[in-house]
């Protein structure tokens, strides 16, 4: 059975709105609220067009009406979108779905509900300020190569930035 016919023969469900308040707390999270469902976002997606499960107009429907077990946790579907935007050009209402998207990710990350490795990496910046850790066989491998160590940023600013809401 499709998402669309999930949704469609579900008989009762009362609207998650404190779960659209948390997601209209985060930034761009809002724009799920304009959306009226016309699919353009989807024509051209890409992710949609190799995923059958991959939808970013069921995605914002699940936002408007509350979905969060099943968007904000490891195995959502929000993890296939690629972040091409082509959604972003296509939607009439401005509701841009890859930033909705997004602001989902955000949510699993601050909730610890993002895949390992993605909450492993955010963890990474706040503490370095850059994606990938530095090993000594990393420095080990860039003495060899004549490179300069690898330089360390200061990250206060950057933490507060991200710890603040
Ligand atoms: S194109 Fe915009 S308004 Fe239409 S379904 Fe997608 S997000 Fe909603
Ligand atoms: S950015 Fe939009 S169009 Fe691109 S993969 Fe994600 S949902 Fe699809």
């Amino acid at each position: 059975m499709s998402d669309n016919t999930k949704l469609q023969t579900q008989k009762k469900h009362k609207i998650n709105f404190a779960f659209r308040e948390k997601l209209n707390a985060i930034p761009e999270g809002f724009r799920h609220n304009y959306c009226y469902q016309c699919g353009a976002c989807v024509a051209d997606c890409p992710a949609s067009n190799y995923s059958e499960s991959f939808n970013p107009r069921l995605i914002v429907l699940k936002a408007i009406l509350g979905f969060e077990d099943e968007l904000v946790q490891p195995d959502s579907d929000i993890w296939d979108c690629t972040n091409c935007y082509t959604c972003s050009e296509r939607c009439p209402q401005d509701v841009r779905p890859i930033d909705v998207i997004i602001a989902l990710k955000n949510l699993c990350v601050k909730e610890g509900k993002a895949p390992a490795l993605i909450q492993d990496i955010s963890g990474t910046v706040m503490e370095s300020g850059i994606t990938t850790k530095v090993t000594s066989l990393t420095e080990r491998r860039r003495q060899e190569l004549g490179l300069s160590p690898v330089k360390s940023y200061p990250v206060d600013d950057l933490k507060k930035i991200i710890e603040s809401d």
